[in-house]
């Protein structure tokens, strides 16, 4: 596979994720929770750091960026939103491509978190950054954005191919199955919820996750099915997505 994706944990609860374009070693790193973990990660890979792709502005995103820069000397893309609290050298947003040596990514707009989160996908390898838009079983709290707007980028993402695989921000697993589970009684997601739990008691990491396993189990990508079960039966497709943020934020499980 021509890219490389170094995955790793970092912070409480974030994934910190180094790739590589093997064809030319061209290498980046897809956000910055902790400049002194991806700082070491580079490290102990012997790689050298080309660019810095950010999701969003949050500071478990963008918070290294500064310090990476000052070491690596590497260029910054993302979100004109990043200027908040950090460095930029060119800013991207949807429908734009940023080029890793071979390997093209697509940008995809994914606000609602923040409102200019942008998810990037490299469709040759089936791969895609997501930040904190869609989570396994879960998705970003929307911060800044509106539901209807959150709910479009859900859909964008869920609209690439099946066997992508997603590379969520955090690990946040476990008690989104223990949500998901409050508002589905499905049989995809009981058995997925078991391999969780199982999964986390062996301390093994859930993420990445796929489109397909999202759309069959995940309650956000699923509201308009379970739109009864949170009180918004019978609504628009975006309404019933905002009853079911609406169920996890106030879920204490
Ligand atoms: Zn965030
Ligand atoms: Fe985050």
């Amino acid at each position: 596979m021509p890219l490389t994706v170094h995955q790793f944990a970092c912070l409480s609860d974030n994934y910190g994720f180094l790739i590589r374009d093997e064809a030319t070693g061209r290498t980046a790193c897809i956000d910055t929770p902790d400049a002194a973990a991806v700082l070491r990660e580079l490290d102990d890979l012997g790689w050298e750091l080309d660019f810095i792709l950010n999701t969003h502005w949050h500071p478990d995103h963008a918070g290294g960026n500064a310090d990476i820069k000052a070491i690596t000397g590497c260029t910054i893309m993302g979100p004109a939103e990043v200027t908040r609290i950090a460095p930029l050298d060119h800013e991207v947003g949807g429908g734009d491509t940023v080029q890793l040596g071979e390997t093209t990514f697509q940008v995809i707009e994914s606000g609602g978190h923040t409102l200019g989160h942008i998810a990037y996908f490299d469709p040759a390898d089936r791969v895609a950054f997501v930040g904190d838009t869609l989570f396994a079983l879960g998705c970003g709290r929307l911060f800044e954005g509106t539901p209807e707007q959150m709910w479009d980028s859900l859909q964008r993402l869920a609209a690439l191919p099946d066997d992508t695989r997603v590379y969520c921000a955090h690990e946040y697993t476990a008690s989104n199955a223990r949500f998901a589970l409050s508002v589905d009684d499905g049989a995809a997601l009981k058995a997925r919820a078991d391999e969780i739990f199982a999964a986390r008691e062996r301390g093994e990491w859930t993420v990445p996750t796929t489109i397909a396993l999202e759309k069959a189990t995940n309650p956000f990508l699923r509201a308009p099915v379970l739109a009864a079960k949170v009180g918004a039966a019978g609504q628009p497709d975006a309404q019933a997505f905002a009853a079911v943020r609406a169920a996890k934020d106030n879920f204490r499980g």
